[in-house]
């Protein structure tokens, strides 16, 4: 019994053994580290064992080195060239495997003989979230209640009403800094194309928009290139004109005089070409998510929210406009929704999408 391991390129091909028992059951780490080193907002590896880390290891990877002060080494792997995150592991002073997984995104199939591969209980870590992040709205599969917990043990709530930061400037960093920008308000003039329902976040009485839309995407490019563990990738939508440098606030990002095409670089990023128009930019360094860009729309960028640091949370409320569908309205709340279907399984996804409409109601994103 085996699934195919692969990144977006292709580049790293592995077919995988599962030896393991089925369902592996797990938690999502919500942790800020997790959160900046993917652009997602949470993290759930398929065991690995010593083997695979060796296989990894010797592969042409990048590999990201943290050390959380346990006198552990945590290291991040992923692809060079199209960004994908496909394993994570930890291994002690003297150089031991002590555990490790793969990248559920980059899996082929999350079932195997009708069993799903995952038994999803929760969120650890949640508390660094400050808001629960996606434990705050995605609150059972199958009928079975997910739970946050406080690092990886105690019980988490997230609180009623998450701290509110009325700074002016919203701040985007990966793990390791590579990439660090700061984000202003919403600039009012700017070169709206028709429709842009993904552009049109609730306005001050002088039309003045107050947030940036944001929205889940779960296509298998997505998946893929992210390697995302989640049903589904959130990206916020942020004209290039609002996103200026962590040194200068004042700097924009890109000088002004730069179109931006599928061509250009971006600092501290790698670039990579996904399809036809379409360019994705990971940090350098750390192979976080950051950018994803249509050609077509060539003034603004989804980024990615998993490179939040705000004080009110990982889901930024006054920043953030999130997308959860509207009765009637063509675009669903979830994008590509069916193909999420046929990857993760119609229980998963479908109560990650319940979920999310749910929290759009109850925080009133969603009338
Ligand atoms: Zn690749
Ligand atoms: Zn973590
Ligand atoms: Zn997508
Ligand atoms: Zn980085």
């Amino acid at each position: 019994m085996s699934v195919k391991v692969a990144c977006h390129c292709g580049a790293f091909k592995h077919d995988l053994e599962i030896t393991t028992d089925i369902p592996h059951e797990d938690t999502f780490c919500c942790c800020d580290s997790c959160r900046r080193r993917t652009g997602q907002l949470g993290l759930f590896p398929f065991p690995a064992s010593a083997s695979d880390s060796e296989l990894v290891t010797k592969s042409s990877l990048k590999r990201y080195d943290t050390q959380p002060g346990t006198g552990n080494t945590v290291s991040s792997f992923y692809c060079g060239q199209c960004g994908s995150k496909v394993f994570i592991q930890t291994v002690g002073p003297d150089q031991e495997f002590k555990g490790g997984g793969w990248m559920l995104g980059c899996f082929d199939k999350m079932e195997l003989n009708d069993k799903c591969l995952i038994d999803i209980h929760g969120f650890s870590f949640a508390d660094e979230t400050i808001d629960g992040g996606a434990a705050a709205f995605w609150t059972q599969v199958n009928g079975k209640p997910l739970k946050s917990y406080v690092g990886c043990e105690a019980e988490w709530k997230a609180p009623a009403e998450a701290g509110r930061d009325d700074s002016e400037y919203l701040n985007l960093h990966c793990r390791c800094g590579g990439f660090d920008v700061h984000v202003s308000r919403p600039n009012p003039e700017l070169p709206l194309p028709k429709p842009c329902w993904w552009y049109l976040p609730p306005k001050t009485e002088a039309g003045i928009p107050q947030r940036y839309m944001a929205s889940w995407c779960a296509c298998k490019d997505c998946r893929g290139a992210t390697g995302s563990c989640l049903p589904a990738h959130p990206w916020v939508q942020i004209p290039f004109v609002d996103i200026h440098t962590a040194t200068s606030k004042d700097a924009p990002l890109l000088p002004a005089e730069t179109k931006m095409t599928t061509k250009t670089d971006l600092p501290g990023c790698t670039r990579y070409e996904s399809s036809k128009g379409i360019a994705r930019y990971f940090c350098s360094t750390c192979g976080a998510t950051v950018l994803y860009f249509d050609a077509d729309r060539d003034f603004i960028g989804a980024w990615a929210v998993g490179l939040i640091d705000s004080k009110e949370g990982s889901l930024a409320p006054s920043w953030l406009f999130w997308w959860t569908g509207r009765d009637g309205h063509p675009n669903p709340p979830i994008h590509c929704k069916e193909t999420g279907d046929a990857f993760w399984g119609k229980g998963i996804m479908s109560d990650f999408e319940s979920g999310w409409i749910e929290w759009g109601k109850k925080v009133g994103q969603r009338t």
